[in-house]
């Protein structure tokens, strides 16, 4: 018999890298931490040793704050070599903010996926002063509380502006099956999807390390979320299908350095975890579809714990994305409710 404590993923490392320093996860790896200003409040940053230069993988939302964080790291840490190139694993503004600095202020070369890039230079020149039409639909479509409404539609809407510093042209892709060299390794590149599409994963052929990006974390579930963009999508299929299909890859003694949190080991364990407790959810909402509900009546089954509004929104894009699964899949027909929200019941 195993206890909880033997099942759960293991991490090396109790406690996060200071703001401003590093911990040397690998040799010639650094690990670093940059501030988020949300419930989720840092993002995980790693640099390889070049030589003369570093890889950058990630590079935290684009701020003052987080540019002065790094100006600290490439002094202190880094040892003054210059940030030669910068490897985004998918586009959202933790991730992607401050890569256009990198290329523009230090002359960096971008390594991302084509469709992270093509996402983030889109998003960024998509400045938008009142809500999109399209957004606020997908809103009353998803059920959102009235309240919740009100109060997001009399603030400015959310720019990637506001947190991707501008993205000027060019970028070298990666893609499924490309071998990339880091570090003094070769990587085996494997996309991801779901959490974000053509997300970059990185296996390396000779030692033990991955990098995950947040396709796979140690204690928090990867957010998988259905946007205005493309309301209809399935993310939850995709994410499911990359990681049956990343978990054939995965080994025990794996480190696998994620975007946020903790490294860890015991990376097929975790896997399975995060694709089980999926699985579990489904089929809680298909005992609770037995009458008609929306997305956001959803919430109690789907999350088992009350959601406060700092996490309102995601909770939202996550219920649409697995009640559009149980839609897109044939489990549950949907129908208009007055008030706009799409109702669905099990079939
Ligand atoms: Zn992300």
């Amino acid at each position: 018999m195993v206890s909880v404590a033997d099942v759960t993923p293991r991490t090396p490392w109790e406690e996060p890298p200071a703001m401003g320093d590093a911990i040397e996860v690998a040799e010639g790896v650094l690990w670093m931490r940059l501030p988020l200003p949300m419930k989720l409040d840092h993002v995980n940053v790693y640099a390889f040793d070049e030589g003369d230069s570093w890889t950058v993988v990630d590079t935290g939302m684009s701020s003052n704050k987080t540019r002065r964080i790094w100006t600290e790291l490439m002094a202190g840490p880094l040892g003054g070599k210059p940030v030669g190139r910068v490897v985004v694993t998918h586009h959202h503004p933790d991730h992607i903010g401050n890569a256009g600095w990198f290329q523009s202020d230090h002359g960096a070369e971008l390594v991302t996926t084509r469709t992270a890039w093509l996402f983030a230079r889109m998003l960024t020149l998509d400045v938008q002063e009142e809500w999109p039409q399209e957004t606020l639909a997908y809103y009353r479509s998803a059920g959102m509380d009235p309240e919740v409404y009100a109060v997001r539609r009399a603030e400015r809407p959310f720019n990637f502006s506001d947190t991707v510093y501008p993205m000027p042209l060019g970028f070298t892709r990666v893609q499924q099956g490309d071998v990339f060299r880091m570090g003094g390794r070769d990587w085996d590149v494997h996309m991801g999807n779901g959490h974000a599409p053509e997300h970059a994963t990185f296996w390396s052929r000779d030692d033990n390390l991955v990098l995950t990006g947040d396709q796979v974390l140690s204690s928090i579930s990867p957010n998988i979320g259905v946007y205005a963009t493309e309301p209809e999508a399935d993310p939850l299929a995709e994410w499911l299908e990359a990681c049956e299909r990343l978990a054939a890859l995965a080994r025990p003694e794996h480190l696998a350095l994620g975007g946020h949190k903790l490294p860890f080991t015991r990376l097929p364990l975790r896997m399975r975890q995060l694709i089980d407790n999926h699985h579990g959810a489904l089929e809680r909402l298909m005992e609770f579809l037995d009458t008609p509900k929306s997305a956001a009546e959803c919430f109690p089954t789907l999350f088992k714990r009350s959601i406060g509004p700092a996490e309102y929104g995601l909770a939202l894009v996550e219920a649409v994305a697995h009640v559009n699964h149980l839609y897109q899949t044939g489990q549950v027909s949907r129908e208009r409710r007055a008030d706009e929200a799409w109702v669905y019941q099990r079939l």
